[in-house]
């Protein structure tokens, strides 16, 4: 294979090689642009305290953005240390890693040790059930659902608990709701993003021993894209610095990896420039020390074309720590430009450029094609036209494929088995497929649930008078059955077959194909290669630690799966958020008319203009070897045409790097008027993956009944 033992070293340069083998007491920081190998460092680095330095993989603990990250770099380490099992060492992303520390700690924690993960989706629907349960009685208030979710979320990336916030009279109302928010939590057993973090932070911070303990064993501490770690992540980092429980942080080894200038989650809270210099501080780093930050200045990603124009770009910031990279590889071609009469006519011409790639590219495969767009919503175009032309795709994110009901309920099933408690599952499956079981039985199993304080499921067992009808009757066994049969399994199916076996049994797949829905019935396939997938990477069969993978994995951009030999065949979209840290052979950037008119002022706060620069600057330096961009005179909106304005950064690129496609048309001067309607970007709720074509057929599903 490409790397053996002594190639850890030989593939780097001088200064990555100062990064990697730098004496183990020493922390460092590198800093440094896109694509000069700050992972590559990272990773490399790992491979070399293991190997070198008799480092035991439990005392590793490193953070990566994604999934996939970190599922690359477990298998880059495994193909250079072959004979080290590596499933004690902490490396995975910060949710990723206070899940498993939370497993282990549940009751310190205050949780039950079959806790549940929920997603932004059960978090809107749970404040809506707060609002209309509880506060009917207050029906004044101004606030919708999704503003209170995200202000609890961002609280929770704060630190801070409904008890920490001030009176405050204009956040009244949310401030109440939050604190019911935390009571059905803390009741129901669920635990949601910004919860897994706050409890393992205020938990180290808590027990002394526990923090110690940890700090002890995690003798290195990497992180990767340092600069989109948020305060509260921050603070929990700083608490594995705590090695005699005096909070004085004596430090263990740290190295972090970053990039300024790809500080892109600021409206979630992250703070760049703060992260360092705290960084810094806590680990007595100077920042003119050069042994202390380390300089990668090579980027080994892109032409010359690509880097000038990113650096053009990003040239034009006025907060930035300030760096120079350059490039071995010159005679880039030029920046394709190309300006669409609208989004129909954009993606076509999109679309006519991977053709022409690809009959001239036989042997690069699609998935080094990539569409970046800045929002989730505008993918429709792009998947239109391209399945017109025949070519696969594949999306990372968007309200997609587990945000689909069939999805929904086929995991609510599956986590009412694992958990008769899950009221929230319970009321998803409870009258699905259709049972005539209405919304009178259904309120009094609410009412004498909450009268009991007992789970939904247990209180139908119990009542005297429930307990008694058929379909009731069937309903418990169908659970019940299903629970037994999984626990009594011997050998023990694998985890997509108990999947199976349960949709099967549930009646949920007949429904579906009595009434031929088709669709449904193949991303309830899909989800079972996802499961499969699932089992064979994490070697397990087991369907909580399936369960929580997946809520997890499921909001997160590119998280899922390590490419398989079916993915290489598909063009990869996804919004530049959700690009990060990746790399491909031919970028497209979309939509750069849209591209500053989706944050209006009053969006998030304000709209800064300079983190939009710095994602532009991330979508451009995706790119290896070959760069379009695009944008359309008109868009649509709730079906309204409109004239838009081309984005200021493509004017920020010296025009000798740039091919105009349609050069001789007339360009088109735009009006004053801007977009007035916007599609608020969430990448917290990115989902998982949507192909373009699924596996299963319904013929082949009828054979097997
Ligand atoms: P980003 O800021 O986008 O996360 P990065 O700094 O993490 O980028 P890497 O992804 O580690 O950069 O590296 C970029 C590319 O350059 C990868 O394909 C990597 O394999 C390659 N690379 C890194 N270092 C070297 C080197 N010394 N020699 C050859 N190739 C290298
Ligand atoms: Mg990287």
């Amino acid at each position: 294979t490409e790397i053996d033992h002594d190639q850890i070293l030989h593939n780097l340069n001088s200064q990555q090689k100062r990064a990697v083998t730098c004496p183990i007491h020493q922390s460092t920081l590198v800093l440094s642009g896109a694509g000069s190998g700050k992972t590559r460092v990272l990773t490399s680095r790992i491979a070399y305290l293991l190997k070198n330095c008799a480092v035991k993989p439990y005392q590793i603990f490193a953070v990566t953005f994604t999934n996939k990250a970190a599922l690359e770099m477990r298998h880059r380490i495994s193909q250079i240390l072959p004979e080290t099992p590596l499933n004690d060492m902490w490396l995975g992303t910060f949710h990723g890693l206070a899940n498993r520390f939370l497993r282990i700690h549940f009751k310190m924690a205050g949780l039950k040790s079959d806790f549940l993960i929920i997603d932004p989706d059960d978090q809107l629907s749970i404040i809506k059930r707060i609002l209309k349960e509880d506060v009917k009685e207050n029906n004044f208030y101004t606030d919708k659902p999704k503003a209170i979710v995200n202000f609890i979320n961002k609280c929770k990336d704060e630190g801070k608990r409904s008890t920490d916030l001030l009176i405050n009279p204009e956040n009244h109302f949310k401030q109440l709701i939050y604190s019911k928010y935390e009571k059905y939590l803390q009741q129901e057993n669920r635990v949601d993003f910004g919860e897994l973090i706050l409890l393992t932070k205020e938990l180290l911070d808590r027990e002394i021993d526990l923090r110690v303990h940890y700090a002890k064993q995690f003798r290195f501490v990497l992180i990767d894209e340092f600069q989109d770690t948020s305060t509260l992540q921050m603070d929990w980092l700083k608490l594995l610095m705590d090695k005699d429980g005096s909070n004085q942080t004596v430090h263990n080894c740290f190295m972090a990896v970053g990039d300024d200038d790809q500080s892109i989650y600021a409206f979630r809270g992250a703070q760049c420039v703060n992260n360092i210099d705290e960084y810094l501080k806590a680990l007595y780093l100077e920042r003119e020390n050069p042994e202390h930050i380390i300089k990668l200045e090579q980027n080994y990603r892109s032409t010359n074309v690509v880097l000038e124009a990113a650096n053009a770009v990003i040239d034009h910031n006025q907060s930035r720590l300030g760096k120079n990279l350059w490039t071995d590889v010159k005679n880039g071609e030029q920046i394709g430009l190309y300006q669409g009469t609208d989004a129909t006519d954009e993606a076509k011409h999109v679309v006519e450029r991977i053709r022409d790639f690809t009959r001239g590219h036989p042997d690069i495969p699609l998935s080094q094609v990539a569409i970046l767009y800045r929002t989730n919503a505008q993918s429709r175009e792009f998947e239109q036209a391209l399945m017109n032309a025949g070519i696969k795709y594949r999306i990372y994110g968007g309200i997609k494929f587990y945000q689909r009901a069939e999805i929904k309920s086929a995991l609510a099933y599956l986590r009412l088995i694992q958990n008769e408690n899950d009221n929230d599952a319970f009321r998803r499956i409870i009258n699905l497929p259709a049972r005539s079981i209405g919304k009178a039985t259904l309120e009094k199993i609410e009412s004498g649930a909450k009268q009991n304080q007992c789970s939904l499921f247990s209180f139908l067992q119990s009542d005297p008078s429930l307990s008694k009808q058929k379909k009731i009757v069937d309903f418990v066994r169908l659970i019940k059955q299903c629970k037994q049969t999984l626990e009594e399994q011997n050998p023990k199916m694998e985890l997509y077959e108990q999947a199976l076996y349960i949709f099967e049994q549930s009646g949920l797949m007949e429904s579906y194909n009595k009434k031929e829905e088709v669709e449904r019935l193949q991303n309830l396939s899909e989800l079972c290669n996802a499961m499969k997938q699932f089992s064979h990477l994490y070697q397990t069969n087991d369907l909580t630690e399936y369960l929580s993978v997946v809520t997890l994995d499921t909001t997160n951009a590119q998280d899922g799966k390590l490419d398989t030999s079916d993915e290489t065949t598909r063009v990869q979209m996804m919004t530049v958020h959700g690009a990060k840290g990746l790399e491909f052979h031919y970028v497209f950037i979309a939509g750069l008319d849209l591209v500053q008119d989706l944050f209006p002022s009053n969006f998030f706060g304000t709209c800064d203009i300079e983190e939009e620069r710095r994602l532009m600057y991330v979508a451009i330096t995706r790119a290896k070897r070959l760069l379009h961009m695009s944008y359309s005179q008109l868009r649509s909106n709730y079906g309204q045409q409109e004239r838009c304005k081309r984005s200021q950064f493509i004017s920020e690129i010296p025009t000798r790097l740039v091919h105009v496609y349609n050069e001789n048309e007339e360009i088109y001067q735009p009006p004053k008027k801007k977009l007035s309607t916007v599609q608020p970007m969430n990448t917290s709720t990115q989902t998982g993956f949507v192909t373009g074509k699924n596996l299963l057929n319904v013929a082949q599903w009828n054979k097997r009944k």
